[in-house]
């Protein structure tokens, strides 16, 4: 496929985490996918220098005014830049999420988010998958090639790739910039880090996720046993949030965040469609339920039919007694 373009973020000159997934993806599309960077000043060379090493291809367009990401300054000069019938991928989160539809509009090009694969190109049209009804059915979208498409790819759907040889970057701040940068009608005010503490579940290699079966907030502490023990972190079904047992990081799923842990923990947790819509990249999915027919099941590696309330401290005991 020709053509094929990736928009990259970046913050304090570290790519974000979806670089390497996008880089997977857009090499299973074609050879030659081109990134696009924009920023301003050391930070957008650092992340570029990196992003060299994902793609042959890297574009940067570097501005004081595009120091900060700000999707109604970057629609017009991606317009610029990519030509008619090409192709973008994005990550599907909050910047993708803001910059894509409406990108898609100015380009003329079909508009698909939140895909969880990419089939490749047939008969002038690519071929992707997305999930609607909350996972309960995966949709098979052909996109017309001839018109172009902007594409936003879920967090953990793709393997990430392996950084290699270092591509080409080329300044096109010129020929994006060429028309100046447009009047923006929102602005930049300030970052709130995020509260010191608060984990991040989307980063962690191993989750003990606790769901209802957990059945009271006092054993709440037999999960953070077990993950202390594990070096894991704990994250949640949605009741658990809706209780207030947890607060709203910690939630996995269609509404919470998608997850992509080496092992994944389903303790208690019945398997909805909205939960497993967050575990599309759990490398190995370990459930505990005392129902041995409840869904999770059919999604987990491992199977474990049990009472977590008596369960949890055994396996905790356990692991520490290999340490
Ligand atoms: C628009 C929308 C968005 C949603 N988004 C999300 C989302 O992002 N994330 C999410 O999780 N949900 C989401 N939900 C809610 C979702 O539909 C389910 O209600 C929810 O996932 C169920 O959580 P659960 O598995 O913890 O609870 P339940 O479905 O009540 O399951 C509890 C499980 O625990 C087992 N159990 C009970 N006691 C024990 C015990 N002692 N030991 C072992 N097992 C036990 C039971 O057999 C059962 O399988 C959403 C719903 C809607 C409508």
């Amino acid at each position: 496929m020709d053509n094929l373009f990736v928009y990259i973020l970046h913050q304090e000159g570290a790519l974000h985490d979806s670089a390497a997934e996008l880089a997977a993806a857009a090499q299973g599309l074609a050879p030659q996918a081109t990134a696009i960077l924009a920023g301003h000043g050391p930070g957008l060379k650092a992340a570029c220098d990196q992003a060299a090493g994902l793609f042959p291809q890297v574009w940067k367009i570097d501005d004081p005014g595009l120091a900060q990401a700000n999707a109604e300054l970057l629609r017009p000069l991606l317009t610029r830049l990519i030509p008619a019938g090409g192709v973008l991928l994005l990550a599907h989160e909050h910047f993708g999420m803001d910059l894509a539809p409406g990108l898609a509009v100015k380009l003329g090009a079909g508009y698909l988010p939140d895909a969880v694969a990419l089939a490749g190109a047939h008969d002038g049209a690519l071929l992707a998958v997305r999930e609607e009804f909350a996972g309960l059915v995966s949709a098979h979208v052909s996109l017309d090639l001839a018109r172009g498409a902007v594409i936003t790819l879920r967090p953990g759907a793709f393997k990430a790739l392996e950084p290699g040889a270092a591509g080409q970057i080329q300044d096109k701040s010129a020929e994006a910039l060429a028309g100046g940068l447009p009047a923006a009608r929102r602005r930049y005010v300030e970052t709130v880090a995020a509260e010191a503490g608060e984990v991040d579940i989307t980063k962690a290699e191993v989750l003990v996720s606790v769901g209802r079966g957990i059945e009271d907030e006092d054993n709440l502490e037999l999960a953070f046993d077990l993950a202390k023990a594990l070096g894991a972190e704990v994250s949640c079904s949605r009741p658990i949030v809706d209780a207030k047992w947890l607060p709203k990081p910690r939630q996995v799923g269609t509404s919470g965040k998608s997850v992509k842990p080496k092992v994944y923990l389903a303790c208690g947790i019945s398997g909805s469609s909205q939960h497993l819509g967050g575990l599309t990249g759990a490398a190995c999915v370990i459930a505990i339920n005392k129902n041995p027919k409840a869904p999770i099941f059919q999604r987990a590696d491992v199977g474990v039919v049990a009472d977590i309330v008596q369960f949890l401290p055994l396996l905790t005991k356990a692991v520490n007694a290999k340490a």
